[in-house]
């Protein structure tokens, strides 16, 4: 990056100022201030001009943007998964992409099973019911639910966050299948967990948690053929990415109580769409996206995403970089 002047850095949300002190002392920082995403023009507008961005998965950063920036040579993306830049277009432009993983994978697992547990037991519809003064007396068919302990959890890949919500199973006394592109003897052996093929996890669990990251192999994963595999008791929790469950579908299997419950933080359009059908079931709960969302790991993953901005800085490859394959030709790219 430029070493004369200081090296122009652009990010797309206000951040914690403990993280972001370091960067303000070696480049010039612009910040946008609103609370929702910078409009595309304003974001192509300040790519044109910046050696770097920080960006946040909300902000889509396409080969348009990239081809608007002819400075632009780190992306640092606060977020694990990263399917909001085209990170092809990136390494042929010898633009460095960077995410920040590991730092929220507990906090989300932690969130995953919220949902499940909320969702298993009715909690959102049982605060709804009492505030709504239905609360009459005790009652032997009230609200009644799905036992958690004793039942199986099926974990759709078993990465980071997939293997923390396997390891809460366990100690909920759960079964726990899995299943990934990759077997995991060691993970097998060590939390006794069960290896087994989608359509036997689908069938055999009573929760299905989805962990894969959104690729083109994992769109629409989860879609009318998968849930009619599912047990009619089944509970589907979905904090991965909206568009790995076709949406459509999962309202048709929830509405008509093919399956008995959903939770999901992600949606197929984010924010969803206020008359979106799904709004008007009892038997899912929705919430805004805010799996990572504790006080300790949003500002981890601020310092993370700021850390890997200063690395590509200093000419270094940044801890975290995605697309290691542009390393050689973005040394080159930098300024001798
Ligand atoms: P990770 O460590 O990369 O784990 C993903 C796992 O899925 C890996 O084991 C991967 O296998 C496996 N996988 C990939 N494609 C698959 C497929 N087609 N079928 C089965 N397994 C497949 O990622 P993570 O940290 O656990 O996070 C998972 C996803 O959750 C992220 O990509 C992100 O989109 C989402 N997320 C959401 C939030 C939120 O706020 N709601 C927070 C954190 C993460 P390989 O390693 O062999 O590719």
């Amino acid at each position: 990056m430029a070493e004369t002047e200081a090296a122009k850095v652009y990010i797309t949300r206000e951040l914690p100022s403990a993280a972001l002190d370091p960067l303000r002392e070696m480049a010039t920082v612009r910040v946008w201030p609103g609370e929702l995403p910078p409009p595309p023009d304003v974001l192509l507008a300040e790519a044109a001009d910046a050696d770097a961005l920080l960006t946040l998965l909300t902000d889509r950063i396409d080969a348009r943007i990239m081809a608007a920036a002819p400075r632009l040579r780190a992306i640092s993306n606060m977020a694990v998964g990263y399917d909001n830049i085209d990170v092809q277009e990136a390494s042929r432009r010898a633009i460095l992409v960077t995410n920040t993983p590991g730092i929220l994978t507990k906090t989300t697992a932690d969130f995953a099973f919220a949902l499940l547990l909320a969702a298993a037991r009715r909690v959102v519809e049982a605060d709804r019911y009492t505030r709504e003064g239905r609360w009459k007396t005790w009652g032997p068919q009230i609200l009644l639910g799905q036992d958690i302990h004793d039942a199986t959890l099926g974990v759709m890949g078993l990465g980071g966050v997939g293997l923390e919500v396997a390891k809460r199973g366990r100690g909920f006394g759960m079964r726990v299948l899995y299943y990934d592109k990759t077997r995991k003897p060691k993970e097998e052996r060590r939390y006794r967990l069960a290896y087994a093929e989608p359509k036997e996890l689908l069938a055999e669990s009573d929760f299905i948690s989805l962990h894969v990251p959104l690729t083109a192999e994992t769109h629409h994963l989860i879609g009318e053929r998968e849930l009619s595999l599912m047990k009619p008791t089944a509970v589907l929790v979905n904090t991965a990415r909206g568009t790995i469950v076709d949406q459509r579908a999962l309202w048709r299997f929830l509405k008509e109580r093919r399956i008995a419950a959903a939770a999901i933080d992600v949606s197929e359009q984010e924010p969803i769409a206020p008359d979106d059908p799904l709004l008007g079931l009892d038997n899912i709960i929705i919430t805004p996206h805010i799996a990572s969302a504790s006080v300790a790991t949003r500002l981890a993953m601020a310092k993370m995403a700021v850390d890997n901005l200063l690395a590509a800085m200093r000419g270094e490859v940044p801890p975290h970089c995605v697309n290691r394959e542009a390393v050689r030709r973005w040394r080159q790219s930098l300024p001798r």
